[in-house]
């Protein structure tokens, strides 16, 4: 059984998701940056809104990247363990993100772990 080291098996599927995620959004901004905006030399609030929107998705991407890689590196190096009590991270906690390394306990904590 698994018993030994459950918490192996946990982060190779872990680590195969976080993996997923971060080539999906690493084309994403790749897809991102080949649009270019049309230069219309159209300062209109609309342009402009559309511009901030743009803006806030890269911004959103880049935020996820980096908790993805922050997950990839904990989990490599410490299994699927919370990085403030040390104990498992619930499955259903990782399930619903696998990105977290925390446990539900410590997860206001999970913002501002720097590893
Ligand atoms: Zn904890």
């Amino acid at each position: 059984m698994l018993e030994n080291n459950p918490n192996q098996k946990d982060s190779a599927h872990y680590l195969n998701l976080l993996e997923q995620e971060l080539k999906n959004i690493e084309e994403a901004l790749i897809n991102d940056q080949q649009i270019e905006m049309p230069d219309t030399g159209d300062d209109s609030a609309e342009n402009q809104e559309t511009r901030d929107q743009q803006e806030e998705i890269v911004k959103n991407y880049l935020e996820r990247k980096r908790e993805i890689e922050r997950a990839i590196k904990w989990t490599k190096e410490n299994g699927s363990i919370c990085a403030v009590c040390r104990q498992p991270i619930e499955e259903s906690r990782r399930d619903a993100d696998p990105a977290s390394i925390t446990c539900k306990a410590h997860r206001d904590e999970d913002d501002t772990i720097e590893i």
